[in-house]
């Protein structure tokens, strides 16, 4: 119960007074109902504790209400909320110079936002007006956002509406080393790699030329000689944490300038340290966008968004008045402020580095043994688990596996085009020994579905476990 109200009642008003596809997507047949949270943990109104690993989409990059940020957000409770755009306070002006000196030069232009969408939305405007061009390039599978013009950037159909979005928004083969036809085993910035060849030749990655050969038939046939710009993910997030091939960005960018387009790396899910080896997804790739939008992590929770850009870009911005009510306001400034110091404090990026790199390795090793994990990828704490061996897991295999991982105390998030990748993006405050128990969890769930399929398949195939191992 929770203020008097049953959990059957409280699913009637989702019913009746939320948007309807609310029920489509809330994740669990029998759902959580989350109560609180701590660092990495959450609980429910029973009682039940669960490991995040999956901190509401990457979102949460801390800690689940963290003290050093809750106290922040304290303080700034009882002095000001107001929204600042129009008069000066020192929070956004402080929070802007904080955040320009994590990026490196000239990367130095913050505008703050509400949310992703919001900040890709912007960086969209600022694309088309600083080039003067129209079209916008993605990658297949990317998700940026879901407002009628980034829409038009989005990739996956689940989001998609069958009315007009942004048109001028031209999507390219994804480099996806695991699914693409062209493999690459030992591509990309990983701990692990793929078990896809690829033919490299010495420090040469032959998928790359393909996969750029792709993106090169693109500008060849679908947009015009000019582009405004191209936006790209550094990991993607909702696509399954899809890594590409090291060098894919880097020509990437290459070409998109030679065409007259900025480069814009999406950091909604990778930035404030996720990948661990960097602050930012794109430094991974050796590149350096012109523009850089964040979400998500920006706030531990707390909504926020921002584009960072560069000076020339600001400029050709400065033509009309842009404003935006609650973006930077006293609030999230203040929150996303204590967000950059605790990140420092707690050693957060080298945590998402060194747990990251463990629970992958280990991962590894059980994509090894059972032929249903198809790949292991990612960097730091943004991890995908492809479940599949020719073809990806029906989504109801991938339901009860997920079902019953929860069931056993642990969130991990789905995703992929065909919903076939678990995702792991927990709180980058876990431990070693949280991961030691969400191995045993992940094991157990996966011998669990596989006895299971083993029962009902007696006269059919052969069940899905490479043989000699068990
Ligand atoms: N970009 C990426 C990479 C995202 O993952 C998301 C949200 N899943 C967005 C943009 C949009 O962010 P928001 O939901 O805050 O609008």
């Amino acid at each position: 119960e929770y203020k008097g109200k049953s959990k059957e009642r409280i699913m009637e008003i989702r019913r009746k007074n939320c948007n309807p596809m609310t029920m489509k997507i809330t994740y669990y047949k029998k759902p959580v109902f989350l109560h609180q949270g701590y660092m990495q943990w959450l609980w429910d109104f029973d009682g039940n504790r669960y490991l995040d690993l999956f901190a509401g989409v990457a979102t949460v990059s801390v800690g689940h209400c963290h003290p050093k940020v809750a106290a922040a957000l304290q303080r700034q409770l009882n002095k000001l909320w107001h929204t600042t755009n129009i008069y000066v306070n020192p929070t956004l002006h402080e929070y802007s110079e904080k955040l320009a000196s994590h990026l490196p030069d000239p990367l130095k232009v913050v505008y703050l936002t509400n949310s992703g969408s919001e900040a890709n939305d912007l960086a969209m405007l600022m694309a088309r007006l600083h080039t003067g061009n129209f079209d916008l390039l993605t990658l297949r599978g990317s998700y940026h956002g879901g407002t009628q013009q980034t829409m038009g950037l989005t990739s996956n159909s689940s989001y998609k509406y069958p009315i007009a979005t942004s048109s001028g928004c031209t999507q390219t083969m994804c480099p996806d080393v695991f699914r693409g036809p062209w493999g690459g085993s030992h591509c990309r910035d990983s701990p692990v790699q793929t078990t896809r060849q690829c033919g490299c030749a010495q420090g040469h990655c032959m998928a790359n030329d393909q996969y750029i050969g792709q993106l090169k038939e693109t500008f060849a046939t679908s947009v015009p000689s000019r582009i405004a710009g191209f936006f790209g993910e550094p990991i993607q997030g909702m696509g399954g944490a899809v890594q590409y091939p090291k060098n894919y960005l880097k020509e990437a960018y290459q070409l998109v300038r030679e065409r007259g387009g900025v480069c814009i790396a999406d950091e909604v899910q990778t930035g404030f340290g996720r990948t661990g080896s960097h602050f930012w997804g794109f430094q991974g790739h050796d590149v350096l966008p012109d523009m850089v939008t964040m979400a998500k992590g920006i706030g531990d929770g707390f909504p926020m968004g921002a584009v960072v850009t560069t000076p020339e870009i600001a400029a050709s911005f400065a033509k009309a008045f842009h404003f935006n009510t609650f973006g930077g306001g006293p609030l999230a400034c203040a929150v996303a402020s204590s967000v950059l110091d605790t990140i420092k404090e707690d050693g957060t990026q080298q945590n998402s580095h060194n747990v990251g790199t463990y629970l992958m390795t280990e991962l590894a090793k059980l994509r090894d043994t059972y032929e249903i994990i198809g790949d292991v990828r990612g960097k730091g704490l943004q991890i995908g688990v492809e479940m599949a061996s020719r073809d990806p897991l029906s989504p109801e295999a991938m339901s009860e596996i997920f079902e019953d991982i929860k069931d056993m105390g642990v969130l991990i998030g789905k995703g992929g085009v065909y919903g076939q990748a678990f995702r792991i993006q927990p709180p980058m405050c876990i431990t070693k020994e949280d991961v030691k128990f969400f191995l045993a969890v992940f094991k157990k769930a996966i011998q669990r579905y596989m006895d299971k399929e083993l029962t009902v398949q007696r006269s059919g195939s052969m069940p899905r476990i490479k043989p000699g191992k068990h």
